[in-house]
């Protein structure tokens, strides 16, 4: 029997501090809920997509409630899950109305003979499968809606930031291994853009063989080194959870000097993080059952 491992993150950044408190209260509800889910015999799929979506419901991050809009004031989701056994994914890109993208990338995965889905067949596939729309309204915070306002108005915005994409990687009793990200992009996007945590490799990978990984941060770079791929197959070489990640994140500020984070487990449990930004908020269970959780490595 494996041992089951869970970490997950809420998002790298300069995240400001009066936002680290609600950043790492949600990671920890949402690893502990994983955690017992794996404790209770579940798929690593299944707690990664549960940790996912409780993150997805907190307006904290920058996911389902809570995400950023893009210049035309819509909010546009990205999603990946990936079944480390099979290497099977699932992904949507770019749709409008939905919650809980995380779980409609399962339902791509599982219920189509599809990999990926994009903005308006997505959300037609989400109708047809009984999932809820819901209004850009809904989905926006007060936060949200005053920084789309700023940036229309051509109001510098603060170098604070805060970012929050969220993610989850998980081992299960059984061994097998899932990752799952899910993001609103980045603050006033061009209606379209999709950055990496929809891309398979760039914004989370899983191999029951190697390990997986869910990555945050600029989109625009993390993809040019396939950041997750990076630090799967450096476990493949022979490292550690933790220094893939390190290894990871070296390759993208020496080849792009990309900003931003991933978290990493290998197949036996290993878990690790890095980060080029200032902050990555992460939280995880050590073997012996005990909550972690940090806003990053103090670097
Ligand atoms: N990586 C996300 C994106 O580029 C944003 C983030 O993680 O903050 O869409």
């Amino acid at each position: 029997m494996a041992i089951p491992a869970i970490i997950v993150h809420g998002g790298a950044g300069r995240i400001p501090e009066d936002e680290h408190a609600a950043h790492l209260a949600g990671c920890k509800l949402a690893a502990q809920t994983a955690w017992k889910l794996l404790e209770g015999g579940a798929s690593a799929l299944h707690a990664v997509e549960i940790a996912v979506r409780i993150l997805e419901d907190d307006p904290t991050y920058d996911s389902g409630h809570g995400a950023v809009l893009n210049r035309n004031g819509e909010i546009e989701l990205d999603a990946l899950i990936m079944d480390g056994a099979t290497l099977d994914l699932g992904a949507i890109i770019a749709v409008q109305g939905i919650a809980n993208p995380i779980t409609l990338a399962r339902l791509v995965m599982t219920d189509t003979p599809h990999k990926i889905l994009a903005g308006e067949g997505a959300r037609e596939f989400a109708i047809h499968q009984g999932i809820p729309l819901v209004s850009t309204t809904e989905l926006a915070t007060p936060k949200t809606r005053a920084r789309y306002e700023q940036h229309k108005a051509g109001i510098p915005v603060s170098a604070e930031e805060p970012h929050g994409t969220c993610g989850a990687v998980a081992v299960d009793a059984h061994g097998h291994i899932a990752a799952a990200t899910s993001t609103g992009g980045t603050p006033f996007k061009l209606p379209g853009r999709v950055g990496d945590s929809p891309l398979v490799g760039s914004g989370a990978y899983a191999d029951d063989r190697t390990g997986a990984a869910s990555a945050t941060g600029d989109g625009e770079q993390i993809m040019r080194v396939v950041l997750c791929k990076a630090a799967t197959d450096a476990i493949g070489a022979g490292m550690d959870a933790q220094a893939a990640a390190d290894y990871a994140i070296r390759v993208m500020v020496e080849r792009v000097n990309g900003l931003g984070g991933l978290i990493v487990v290998d197949r036996v449990g290993n878990m690790g993080f890095a980060h080029s930004d200032r902050n990555i908020a992460t939280a995880w269970i050590s073997v012996d059952g005990v909550m972690h959780a940090a806003m990053g490595r103090n670097l």
